[in-house]
């Protein structure tokens, strides 16, 4: 049956592939086998993959640059897509800006910056795309990205496109109502700035991230949300948990917030080391810690 399906799925998207470990396509180099994994270049091959999956009955799980994701060592079931192609457009109509879900968020903030934008820097150093980014509310203390949006062009989970308008979704730390729904592409509104402040901006938080992150390393970024009038990170060192380590992965010794898959490291590896995490601090400061970090698979 599968075998049948996976060359029926390689005939009609040629380059795609079966069994494709997802470890490959996330920032902690971690993550099981999706069944079927896609990279979608235009909204005709979308319609195809829409029709694909429902006639046969599979789950559609869309992820971007696997910044923000903790992939199960057992994998992904169904078809996991990837948008690249003519969702990487980039469009500037004087101060607002079209960004295809496949923008990368550097590009976003500088090519803002380089017309003399202002709204999108602090979105400079943050590793992912614009549609994950509008699933996780991506941001810094600076400013979230849902701050900015006008209207998102999404597919919901039957394949029916809608444009939904600013306030027809609800931003919140680090989520959006938007999920279960395909992000398509989003209209944000930014302002006139002078150009020069914006760009020196955008080096000082590069740097300011360059001091704090263990950049270099394979991760996802900040594990746990900050809890209300604190810092995961200092609740985290404070309880002695910097360079812990289970199997391959580790506490990072430069920032406590942050899991680096130091050897090979597994999703049970992480998972182990999320739950000593929250059971120490738990302990010690009687602090509940929330996943920021998405997790998907088995
Ligand atoms: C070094 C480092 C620093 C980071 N710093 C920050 C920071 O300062 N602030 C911050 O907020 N985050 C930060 N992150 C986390 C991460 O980069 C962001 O959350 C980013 O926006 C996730 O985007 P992504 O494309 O990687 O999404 P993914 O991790 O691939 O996916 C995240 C979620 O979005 C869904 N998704 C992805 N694309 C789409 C789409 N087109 N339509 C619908 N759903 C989709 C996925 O299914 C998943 O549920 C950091 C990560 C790293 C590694």
């Amino acid at each position: 049956m599968l075998t049948a399906l996976s060359e029926e799925f390689r005939a009609l998207f040629p380059g795609a592939k079966t069994d494709e470990p997802l470890a490959r396509h996330t920032t902690w180099g971690i993550g099981g086998p999706a069944d079927f994994y896609v990279e979608i270049r235009t909204r005709q091959e979308l319609t195809t993959l829409f029709q694909w999956t429902r006639s046969h009955g599979l789950p559609l799980t869309p992820i971007g640059q696997g910044s923000n994701l903790l992939v199960g060592d057992g994998g992904v079931r169904g078809v996991t897509l990837r948008l690249r192609g003519d969702f990487e457009a980039l469009r500037f109509e004087s101060d607002r800006a079209t960004v295809g879900a496949a923008v990368l968020l550097p590009q976003l903030s500088r090519a803002a910056a380089e017309r003399g934008l202002t709204g999108a820097e602090p979105f400079c150093g943050i590793p992912g795309t614009v549609g994950g980014a509008l699933m996780t509310n991506a941001g810094t203390p600076e400013g979230d990205l849902g701050e900015l949006v006008r209207e998102v062009e999404t597919l919901d989970a039957d394949g029916v496109p809608r444009r939904l308008t600013r306030d027809q979704i609800q931003f919140s730390y680090r989520r959006s109502s938007l999920t279960g729904t395909l992000v398509l592409s989003v209209d944000l509104q930014l302002r006139p700035g002078d150009k020069n402040d914006i760009l020196a901006a955008i080096d000082r938080q590069l740097k300011r991230r360059a001091e704090r992150q263990p950049l270099g390393t394979k991760n996802c970024g900040s594990v746990f949300k900050n809890p209300p009038g604190d810092y995961a990170a200092r609740l985290i060192e404070t309880a002695g948990l910097k360079g812990l380590r289970v199997g391959g992965a580790q506490v990072s010794p430069k920032h406590a917030n942050f899991i680096e898959n130091v050897d090979r490291a597994s999703a049970a590896d992480v998972r182990a080391l999320i739950e000593t995490i929250q059971k120490t601090v738990r302990e010690r400061a009687g602090v509940a810690l929330d996943l920021e970090v998405w997790t998907l698979g088995e």
